[in-house]
């Protein structure tokens, strides 16, 4: 088993019941146990003129291979209503895989750890409620490093 963190957005159609339903869905996905999950936070969209986006970060442990995961990860994405009309456009649901255990990946379809994470609040707050304080990302960054870096701006924990 390895651990990962995956974060999860919605802005789109019930946002918080969208990232409890995709929550079920990593539930039961094979070889996995959900192992924790973040508090939803809501933060302003990146893009100008889209509602904001309710997130959070679960915490996986899972023996799936990495692109295995990222094809059930994109299964649960359409099964609850995504469609790719524009990059970065509003979706129901967005599932990134943050970290993967120990490991660095580089494939056509999948860059471990995620490429913006040191730039984006909504992710880097979830994330450091269930990491360790001290976690190291493979590719040797701290995450409390991230954090000092990433200030807490357009971000709202929801209770
Ligand atoms: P961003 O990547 O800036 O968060 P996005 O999440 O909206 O944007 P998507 O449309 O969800 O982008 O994904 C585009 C592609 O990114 C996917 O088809 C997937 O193959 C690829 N990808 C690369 N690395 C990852 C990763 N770590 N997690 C999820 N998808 C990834
Ligand atoms: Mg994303
Ligand atoms: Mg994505």
């Amino acid at each position: 088993m390895e651990r990962i963190y995956i974060g999860m957005g919605s802005n789109l159609a019930a946002p918080a019941e969208q990232l409890r339903n995709a929550l079920d869905a990593l539930a039961q996905l094979p070889n996995s146990r959900l192992a924790g999950v973040s508090a939803f936070y809501q933060s302003d969209s990146l893009s100008p003129g889209q509602p904001r986006y309710t997130n959070a970060v679960a915490a996986l442990d899972s023996s799936l291979a990495p692109l295995a995961l990222l094809d059930a990860l994109q299964a649960i994405e359409h099964a609850q209503g995504r469609e790719r009309l524009e990059r970065w456009g509003p979706r129901t649901l967005d599932l990134d895989i943050l970290l993967f255990g120990n490991r660095l990946i580089d494939e056509p379809r999948l860059k471990v750890p995620h490429y913006h994470m040191q730039a984006r609040p909504f992710v880097l707050y979830p994330l450091a409620e269930l990491a360790p304080s001290d976690l190291q990302l493979a590719d040797g960054r701290h995450l409390r490093d991230l954090l000092d870096a990433c200030p807490f701006v357009g971000l709202e924990r929801l209770a």
